[in-house]
């Protein structure tokens, strides 16, 4: 926000006063931003990690999960005290709420790590889009990971309910075209579901103008991923 918030500063000085004073401004914003810079550089050295790197990070975190060799990371008094003065997570998690899924626990991170955005069913709608715009463009995530998982109460909900009413209309009507496009497919419709509801979600972050231009200055990625509950294992879906 405060990025914003300079940027507008920036376009009134232009438009209003001299260019004198127009580059003090802009030495006291690069000022500013050199300033954050370090901050971020000291509290987690994730400025410059690419999104592959950063997608590396969490699988190899997930590998450790599963082999039980985890090492939890980042999750120290200092680390409290670092993060408390500012958060740049390397990567964004879009997921469900089930209680079994817990993005730092199955990717090994800690504190400041995972910009964390939940609700059942993992769906995209204009607020978990927003927030991992925020994620993105304001903390400076280099990934975007839309995670469904097996067995998803959600997902079971949208097959068996159809078209409903009240509030859980608002979940299931997001998961219901991921069932038509599952039936069309061979195979276990929950399954199916579960894959094409991921995609689907995915599909909707990328409508996402602010979202789209970092991917097309390759400085965020955004990928499927599948959460087996029984093995703890990630694997990811295209
Ligand atoms: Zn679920």
């Amino acid at each position: 926000m405060k990025n914003i918030a300079r940027r507008n500063f920036l376009k009134y000085t232009a438009a209003s006063i001299g260019t004198a004073s127009l580059i003090t401004a802009t030495h006291n914003i690069n000022s500013a931003s050199a300033r954050e810079k370090n901050l971020t550089a000291r509290v987690n050295n994730y400025a410059d990690m690419s999104p592959d790197e950063a997608i590396s990070e969490l699988m190899n975190g997930n590998k450790r999960f599963v082999e039980q060799k985890s090492i939890n990371p980042n999750q120290s008094r200092l680390r409290l005290a670092e993060v408390a003065e500012g958060q740049a997570p390397f990567a964004c998690i879009l997921t469900c709420s089930d209680s079994r899924v817990a993005p730092e626990i199955v990717f090994d991170r800690g504190l400041g790590d995972l910009f964390v955005v939940r609700d059942a069913g993992n769906i995209a709608t204009s607020g978990e889009i927003g927030s991992l715009e925020y994620g993105v463009s304001v903390l400076g995530a280099k990934a975007i990971v839309v995670m469904g998982h097996k067995n998803c109460g959600a997902v079971q909900a949208a097959i068996k309910l159809g078209s409903t009413s009240g509030f859980i209309a608002s979940i299931v009507n997001e998961i219901l075209p991921a069932v038509e496009m599952a039936k069309e497919k061979d195979g276990e419709l929950i399954q199916n579901t579960i894959t094409a509801n991921i995609l689907l979600q995915k599909s909707k972050v990328q409508t996402s103008p602010i979202i789209s231009q970092l991917v097309k200055e390759n400085k965020v990625k955004i990928i499927g991923a599948y959460y087996d509950l029984e093995t703890g294992k990630v694997d990811l879906v295209s």
